[in-house]
C-alpha cells in the first residue's frame, strides 16, 4: 500500500503564473540543527509574455556541472520580455546545496536529484526539492531543457541529449529539439531505464524533453560554454518561445547516437589507476583494447586490460585517474537503432 504525499509546503517569493519577468525563489522550509524555522531557497526566473508554450530549463541538477547555470543565469539577467511568446521558467541552481559545495550530489543529505525524482515531501531536502519541480513546476510546463556538463567524473563529447519516449509522437518531438540544439553529436540517453531522472519524470508528464552533456571535469570549457548558449536559444527559438534572431546558424552531424544497454559501458574491474587508449570521439570496436588498470603499489602486478564491449564513438571517460571496482571509465554511444527518426 502506498501512502498518498502530503502536499509541499515550500512556497515561492514570486508568481509563477503571472505575465512579466521576476525573479526571486522556491522557498522549501527546512530546519536543520542550526535554524529551526529555515529554508532552503531554490533560485528561479519567470519570464511570461504573449501567448506560447512554456519552457522550463533546468541547471545545476548536479552541482559540478556549469555551462548549463551560467547560460540560464544570463537568460534571467538579459533576455527582453518583449521577445518572448509564452512563458520560460528558469532555474540555474536545483540542488542548491550541491551547487554551493559545488559536488555532485547534495551536502545536506548527500542524495543525487537525478536518482530521486518523483520525490517525497515529507522525505530529506533533496527529495523535497523533487516533489516541488515534478508536482508544482512539471505541471506548468510544455518543454523540459535539463542542462547538465560530465561533472568531476567524467569528460564527455558535447552533445544534445534526447530523452527517451514509448510514446511514438512525444519521442518524434524530442528528438526534432535535441537536433534543434545543433550539437556535434546527438545521443539517446535511457540510463539504463531508470525512471528516477528529471528529465524521466517530465517525459512521463507529457513534456518535449531534452537535455544536454556539455563536456565535464568540473571546469567550464570555453567551445562547451559557446555551444550551450547557442544551442538552448536555438532550441527556444525551435519552440517558438523566442523569435528566430536569436538563432545561430548550425552544422550539425545529422547522425543521432544511443547508449542502449550496459555494454555501452566499460566498468573498472580492480583498485588502481586507470589509463586510457583513445581519445574522446574515436570509432572503436567491440572486443578491441580500451585502456588499462595499473597497480601502482605493487609493482609486481600486472596491468589489467580492459576491452570495449560495443562498436561506436568513444564518447565519454572517467576523468580522475584512481579507479575502483565499478567505477565508470569509458562510454561508448553506439549508432541509435530506435523507432524511426
Ligand atoms: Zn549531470
Amino acid at each position: 500500500m502506498t501512502t498518498p504525499q502530503i502536499k509541499s509546503t515550500a512556497f515561492t517569493t514570486i508568481d509563477l503564473d503571472k505575465p512579466g519577468k521576476r525573479v526571486g525563489f522556491v522557498m522549501i522550509p527546512h530546519s536543520p540543527d542550526d535554524d529551526a524555522w529555515g529554508v532552503t531557497r531554490l533560485p528561479i526566473g519567470v519570464i511570461a509574455h504573449g501567448d506560447g508554450p512554456t519552457v522550463i530549463l533546468e541547471g545545476g541538477n548536479h552541482g559540478d556541472e556549469y555551462e548549463g547555470p551560467i547560460t540560464i543565469g544570463e537568460l534571467i539577467r538579459d533576455l527582453d520580455p518583449a521577445d518572448v511568446s509564452g512563458r520560460l521558467i528558469l532555474m540555474p541552481a536545483n540542488n542548491v546545496h550541491a551547487v554551493i559545495a559545488g559536488k555532485r550530489t547534495s551536502s545536506v543529505d548527500g542524495l543525487n536529484l537525478n536518482r530521486t525524482f518523483p520525490g517525497s515531501t515529507t522525505g530529506t531536502i533533496t527529495q523535497q526539492i523533487a516533489a516541488y519541480l515534478a508536482q508544482e513546476i512539471f505541471p506548468r510546463g510544455d518543454a523540459f531543457l535539463d542542462l547538465h556538463s560530465g561533472g568531476s567524473s567524467l569528460d564527455i563529447l558535447p552533445s544534445a541529449i534526447i530523452e527517451p519516449s514509448e510514446d511514438p509522437a512525444l519521442l518524434e518531438k524530442n528528438i526534432a529539439a535535441a537536433k534543434a540544439f545543433g550539437a556535434p553529436w546527438t545521443v539517446v540517453i535511457p540510463n539504463l531505464g531508470d525512471p528516477r531522472t528529471a528529465t524521466a519524470c517530465a517525459c512521463q508528464a507529457g513534456l518535449v524533453t531534452i537535455g544536454t552533456e556539455m563536456s565535464g571535469g568540473g571546469s567550464v570549457s570555453r567551445e562547451a560554454l559557446a555551444l550551450c548558449r547557442t544551442g538552448v536559444r536555438n532550441v527556444l527559438v525551435h519552440l517558438g518561445v523566442l523569435p528566430a534572431k536569436y538563432a545561430t546558424p548550425v552544422a550539425g552531424d545529422d547522425r543521432v547516437l544511443d547508449l542502449p544497454g550496459g555494454d555501452s559501458y566499460v566498468y573498472a574491474t580492480m583498485d588502481g589507476i586507470f589509463e586510457s587508449f583513445h581519445p574522446l570521439g574515436t570509432n572503436v570496436k567491440k572486443g578491441e583494447p580500451a585502456g588499462r588498470i595499473h597497480c601502482t603499489w605493487d609493482a609486481t602486478r600486472e596491468p589489467e586490460t580492459l576491452y570495449y564491449g560495443a562498436d561506436g564513438v568513444l564518447y565519454g571517460r572517467r576523468q580522475p585517474g584512481r579507479v575502483r571496482p565499478g567505477n565508470c571509465c569509458l562510454t561508448v554511444a553506439q549508432p541509435y537503432r530506435g523507432p524511426a527518426l
